[in-house]
């Protein structure tokens, strides 16, 4: 769709179709159509054209572990039946500790639930969000356009895109920005970003191995990092997971470019037995880890959400889980305003969104955070805080009941 066919002034854009952005458009245009009398005007820019795998950042070869709360949104926005139908329910989680006593497991019985979350692959998800946008005529989906610029002006703010061959220009009453971690729009705004590298790679690849996994994610903490496999369903008589390993910065080219056989030599040692051997791995991909957090979330007109406004660390799976909850929010504050004839862009909106989200965004944060300067060492004084981490876990059943809780997203 070419933006001259349609309107040059939305209530709403959205720049990036990624996880965030699409799932935020759809939840906001659902709330806006069960509002009949209230004006639907949605656009969703996306640089990537739909089914370019190779290209989109956010529908990639990755997995993502759903919380339990994140299904929740997913049910409420009519997506979750789809969704389900090709994750793995996590049915119980067990941390451990490389080389050292001490695990622990949180199981689905213990916290009186269906299911502690649900692994997806990110393209299959993908799929499900695309054809949910392509469904609602009011939302208008723009790709392959990339936003050059924004500019605040007094109907909100303008943006300059670049659709094939052309420019065009088309202003907004709020621009959502969930252009993921890198945002070059954000320098160009002036929104400085603290970034905290933490030294470390995430390599991800699909992996086969021998015994099912029976729904279990493993946890476990090495020297290096964390390495996790997360349940996949099976596919072709394979017991499949998603595997997600921590390694200090340097260490990732040669498991990346070493051949299977090392890879899963070196693999098999790290994570031991549970799942039996571990056969087969697929392409391998690496992705540098970081923590950043917008200085700004918010300016009139505008908002960060997803990725550019906090990049969390993979290790405790729960960045797009936070940012599926700060949407959540969002679309319902940005809807009512729409349905009362507001400015969803106006700065009372925005703050009500950030003074909702600010604490569970810090909560998580820090969350994240503690998890990883504890884990990602052999250092012994944090290994003994480690073992009596997992102790306490193992020994207190309110302290594993709010581990669990903060995992699960609730
Ligand atoms: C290894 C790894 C494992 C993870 N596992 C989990 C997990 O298990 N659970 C969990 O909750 N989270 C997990 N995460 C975090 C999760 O992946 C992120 O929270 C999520 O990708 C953020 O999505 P996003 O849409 O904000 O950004 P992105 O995924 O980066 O998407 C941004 C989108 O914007 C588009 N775009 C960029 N610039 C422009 C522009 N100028 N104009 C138009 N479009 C543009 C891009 O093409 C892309 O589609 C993991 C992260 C990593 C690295």
């Amino acid at each position: 769709m070419r933006v001259s066919e349609a309107r040059c002034h939305y209530d709403v854009v959205v720049i990036g179709g990624g996880m965030v952005g699409a799932s935020f458009a759809i939840e906001l245009v659902r709330q806006l159509e069960k509002q009949a009398s209230a004006p639907r005007s949605i656009l969703v820019i996306e640089s990537i054209t739909p089914g370019d795998t190779d290209n989109q950042p956010s529908f990639d070869a990755r997995s993502t572990a759903l919380s339990f709360g994140s299904r929740e949104i997913y049910e409420s926005m009519g997506l979750w039946a789809s969704i389900r139908e090709t994750a793995a329910a996590i049915h119980g989680i067990q941390v451990s500790d490389q080389g050292h006593f001490g695990s622990t497991s949180i199981s689905r019985e213990q916290q009186g639930t269906e299911a502690l979350g649900y692994v997806v692959e990110n393209r299959r998800l993908g799929t499900v969000l695309q054809a949910a946008m392509d469904d609602h005529q009011a939302l208008h989906f723009l790709a392959p356009g990339k936003v050059e610029k924004i500019t605040p002006v007094a109907t909100g703010m303008e943006l300059e895109l670049q659709y094939v061959d052309t420019t065009q220009s088309v202003t907004a009453a709020l621009v959502v920005l969930a252009d993921g971690g890198r945002s070059p729009i954000c320098e160009q705004l002036g929104i400085q970003r603290k970034r905290e590298p933490y030294c470390q790679h995430a390599i991800i690849s699909n992996v086969a191995f021998q015994f099912p996994h029976n729904n279990i994610a493993y946890e476990r903490f090495t020297e290096q990092g964390p390495l996790a496999i997360l349940p996949l369903p099976d596919y072709e008589q394979l017991h499949r997971g998603s595997l997600v390993w921590t390694v200090a910065e340097g260490k990732q080219e040669e498991l990346l470019n070493c051949d299977e056989q090392e890879f899963l030599q070196r693999l098999n040692v790290q994570f031991g037995h549970r799942l039996g051997r571990i056969e087969k791995v697929g392409q391998r991909f690496s992705y540098p880890l970081i923590l950043t957090e917008a200085q700004e979330q918010i300016r009139p007109g505008l908002v960060l959400l997803g990725n550019v406004a906090h990049t969390l660390h993979p290790v405790a799976g729960q960045g797009l889980n936070l940012a599926l909850r700060d949407s959540h929010t969002l679309a319902g504050l940005a809807a009512q305003a729409i349905q009362q004839h507001k400015n969803p862009g106006a700065m009372e909106t925005l703050q009500a969104y950030l003074e909702r989200q600010q604490a569970d965004q810090q909560r998580v944060i820090l969350f994240t955070d503690q998890m990883v300067n504890l884990f990602s060492t052999g250092k012994w004084s944090k290994v003994m805080a480690r073992k009596a981490g997992l102790l306490g876990l193992e020994l207190l059943p309110g302290l594993r009941k709010e581990f669990a809780r903060q995992a699960m997203g609730l």
